[in-house]
């Protein structure tokens, strides 16, 4: 039998905290974190140091909010992935809705990204998600479908990453999608996985993030396809984010 898929919540920082934050929380995430069930801090990459730091030789992982397409340039205020790689960074998220939205970051960037994190050994959490009009007409499926299939065109079968669906109307709207609405969605994810290896579509993590808090995080997480969450605001106050690790 194939091990279970990772359950893991990661906490994105987004442009948010600062060092006391780092300093308060990792201590606190240290002493909770289980075997079981993953725990990762994606913090603002100045404090990715001080994070590594805190977190060494603990069972919390951490990672970046994003990485560069290229692996190395004059490529001004941007990382490389080998860069996180050499600072221990377990993970980099890549496509999220505000760098797909904000930095018109396209499909096929958000790809290459993930690609670039593989060939370096960082495993990518790629976001993935349709917005409120997509979904008023109809187009969540196809749009899903379309982002996932540049991801897996680049990606070599069998490849470790983790998917986050992340409806772009639920992120910072304290309107999380329901249980069974992100259900339906994380199952037509995992059967596009699916297409292109059974197995391996099982083993893939799938993340639900957008308005995760303490109190919905449980009733989310219960779901078969749903194997954590990718949490933002509610991941800045320590004791919400503990609440929703333990419901995972
Ligand atoms: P939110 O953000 O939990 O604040 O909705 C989630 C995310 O953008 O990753």
């Amino acid at each position: 039998l194939a091990a279970p898929r990772a359950r893991m919540v990661v906490a994105n920082w987004k442009m948010f905290g600062n060092l006391a934050l780092c300093r308060e929380s990792l201590p606190r995430l240290a002493a909770a974190a289980m075997e079981s069930v993953e725990l990762v801090v994606c913090p603002p990459a100045p404090y990715l140091g001080e994070v590594g730091r805190l977190a060494s030789s603990s069972g919390v992982h951490y990672g970046a909010q994003d990485v560069a397409e290229v692996t190395h340039g004059a490529r001004t205020g941007e990382w490389s992935a080998d860069m996180l790689a050499e600072l221990g960074c377990r993970y980099a998220i890549v496509g999220h809705s505000e760098r797909r939205d904000r930095h018109r970051e396209c499909n096929q960037t958000v790809a290459v990204k993930a690609a670039m994190c593989i060939a370096a050994g960082v495993i990518p959490i790629v976001c993935v998600g349709e917005t409120m009009s997509d979904r008023e007409s109809g187009q969540t499926e196809v749009v899903l479908a379309e982002q996932l299939k540049a991801i897996l065109q680049l990606m070599k079968k069998n490849a470790m990453f983790v998917l986050a669906y992340e409806p772009v109307w639920a992120i910072g709207t304290g309107l999380a999608a329901t249980p069974e609405m992100a259900q339906d969605v994380h199952a037509f994810l995992r059967r596009q996985l699916a297409l292109f290896s059974s197995a391996w579509a099982e083993s893939v993590t799938i993340l639900y993030g957008g308005s995760v808090k303490a109190d919905n995080a449980a009733s989310l997480f219960a779901m078969p396809d749903i194997d954590g969450g990718l949490v933002g605001g509610a991941s800045l106050n320590v004791n919400d984010l503990l609440s929703i690790y333990k419901a995972a």
